[in-house]
């Protein structure tokens, strides 16, 4: 099985197919990864266009589409212009939908993705590293094998002269605490390990270098979706033993996990259900019984 994939070349990467579920079948990425992490049901139903997540009720913004309008901001002009042509977008960001109406309450002029966008501004760092390269070092495409498995990536921002990547995220409050699974343990930590981005910087910097071969640093710039913003300058700096670590034990965990999951997508292995998610919540009608001390936090 690993040795046919790592004959075969997948198609090729373009603007147009990087997201389709076509592409998705052929190359894993981070994003698809972890929504197999989280639940191989409702990951696989995705994946076939079978169900869709419900959109965000009481007019709270859709997270991927107001990540996308800071993201596509700083990609430049044009890359925003066309960004807000896209029907969806449109829906989200403009009341009724339309653009002759106005931006909605996040999008205008006092809305939280202006105050992210201005607080971004003032972050001299992220100016330095971020925003001053051309626009062909922006939004780059990266693919790899890891273990003899395909993998695709895109570079929000890429510096091949100086070696070093970035990365821009949005997040809810930097210091909320975030619980994962150890084993049988909950442990809390910060949103960085908990939304996995040591294995998405450990996976970027690893395609980069099959892509480009070049070692590169990666930083990563974070802003909170709080009426006040708060921002945050990453560098996952590999000469800290605890990055290090938890750079590496993330990329032994894509090792570990990727052949099941592959599997599971060529239909060879059937998805499990997470239990918890929105699609078990949907899909699940008759329950086995369990025992009130199963139920898990
Ligand atoms: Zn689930």
């Amino acid at each position: 099985m690993v040795a046919a994939i790592k004959k075969k070349r997948p198609m090729k990467l373009t603007n147009d197919n990087y997201y389709s579920h076509d592409t998705d079948f052929q190359y894993l990425s981070k994003s698809v990864f972890a929504m197999f992490e989280n639940c191989e049901a409702s990951a696989m139903a995705q994946l076939k266009d079978e169900w869709k997540p419900q959109p965000k009720q009481n007019g709270q913004p859709d997270p991927l589409i107001f990540g996308n309008f800071i993201h596509s901001y700083f990609q430049g002009e044009e890359a925003h212009k066309d960004f807000l042509k896209d029907k969806d977008v449109q829906k989200e960001v403009y009341k009724y939908g339309n653009p002759e109406k106005g931006f909605k309450k996040a999008y205008s002029k006092s809305g939280e993705a202006t105050s992210i966008i201005d607080k971004l501004g003032l972050n001299g760092r992220f100016n330095y590293y971020y925003k001053p390269q051309q626009s062909e070092s922006k939004e780059i495409i990266v693919t790899g094998q890891i273990d003899g498995y395909w993998w695709k990536g895109k570079i929000d921002s890429l510096n091949l002269d100086k070696n070093y990547f970035c990365d821009l995220k949005t997040t809810k409050d930097i210091h909320a605490v975030n619980w994962i699974k150890d084993g049988d343990y909950n442990v809390k930590t910060n949103f960085v390990e908990a939304y996995g981005y040591y294995m998405q910087m450990a996976i970027y910097q690893e395609l980069i270098k099959q892509t480009f071969g070049k070692e590169c640093l990666p930083l990563m710039f974070v802003v909170s979706k709080q009426s006040v913003p708060e921002v945050a300058n990453l560098v996952f700096d590999r000469r800290d033993p605890d990055v290090n670590y938890l750079m590496n034990d993330a990329m032994d965990k894509v090792k570990e996990l990727q052949p099941h999951i592959w599997r599971v997508m060529m239909g060879e292995e059937k998805p499990e259900n997470c239990g918890k998610c929105e699609y078990c919540r949907y899909s699940i009608n008759d329950p086995e019984f369990i025992l009130p001390t199963e139920i898990e936090v």
